[in-house]
């Protein structure tokens, strides 16, 4: 691979953006998401482009939930085909695995599976996965609040916020949506229901990608997004299925009253602070 392109360790693309859970605070917004056609061509086409200057280890297909997707198999071909990174990594909630996901699992190189306390039957998905792919599951004993429908108007907070957000800047869950390059999820998620400026690169239009990528990803102020994002720093709860009507509502209040302060100044002293969500992490290979 050649030096000069940006190497991350992943890139994520929301292959959905339905679910068929509905839970308190998802981050992808999926329980009020409006559903819409993923356009694989588009993919192909930003791939393709984006790989002249960025590679990563995994690309991991997220949503939604992955399984509802009827586009999985082709997304997964067209991945692999770009040759932008070394493996494929499906996450999933794992309540809709079954044994016709056989050719999709063995695909793949890692099933990635996010326990939320459903009852899911993780012995049962380990026998699907023996012989396909690496099976790893995360146990989440408790979520934190991802994002506030009032936000702030306090731009030092927002700043604040940005500069400790885990999932930018430590995790670098770097996002692949809809021909736009995001630095996280939230940046364009949150446009589903709120009015914030273009926060991503345009892969298929920008012309000097690599020069615009590295501005955008080393980038010191804070996106339109943060205003309403609670970054890392979101007050910790423990998990539950919320009524799609409802949903909404559990997250008007202001980001002043969301906040976990604690854990913002810690965040501020060590940047990679323990967020406490994930009680522990099982990993079978394949
Ligand atoms: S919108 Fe801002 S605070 Fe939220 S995840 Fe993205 S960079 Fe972090």
């Amino acid at each position: 691979m050649e030096k000069s392109k940006i190497i991350s360790e992943k890139l994520e693309i929301n292959v959905t953006n339905r679910c068929n859970l509905s839970c308190k605070g998802c981050s992808h917004l999926s329980p009020i998401c409006i559903q819409h056609n993923f356009d694989t061509e588009k993919l192909r086409l930003s791939l393709n482009r984006l790989s002249d200057v960025f590679h990563c280890e995994t690309v991991r297909l997220l949503g939604g939930e992955p399984f509802l997707s009827p586009n999985l198999q082709e997304i997964i071909n067209i991945v692999r085909e770009s040759k932008i990174c070394d493996s494929i990594t499906i996450v999933s909630n794992g309540t809709l695995i079954n044994d016709k996901h056989k050719d999709i699992l063995c695909s793949v190189d890692v099933l990635e599976v996010s326990d939320h306390q459903t009852g899911i039957n993780i012995e049962y998905i380990h026998e699907l996965t023996k012989g396909a792919c690496k099976l790893v599951v995360l146990d989440f004993e408790a979520f934190r609040e991802p994002y506030s429908e009032q936000g702030t108007t306090n731009s030092a907070l927002t700043d604040q916020i940005y500069k400790t957000c885990l999932i930018a800047n430590v995790w670098k869950c770097y996002n692949l949506e809809d021909g736009y390059f995001y630095k996280c999820p939230q940046a364009h998620t949150l446009k589903a229901i709120k009015t914030l400026f273009a926060d991503g690169i345009d892969v298929l239009n920008t012309p000097d990608l690599k020069a615009a990528l590295e501005k955008y990803i080393t980038c010191k102020s804070p996106l339109s997004a943060c205003k309403y994002c609670l970054g890392a720093t979101g007050k910790i709860y423990s998990q539950k299925q919320v009524n799609r009507k409802e949903w909404r509502k559990e997250q008007d209040k202001p980001t002043e009253e969301m906040l976990d302060y604690q854990f913002l100044e810690k965040l501020k002293t060590k940047a990679n602070s323990n967020n406490h969500c994930v009680k522990s992490i099982i990993s079978k290979e394949k």
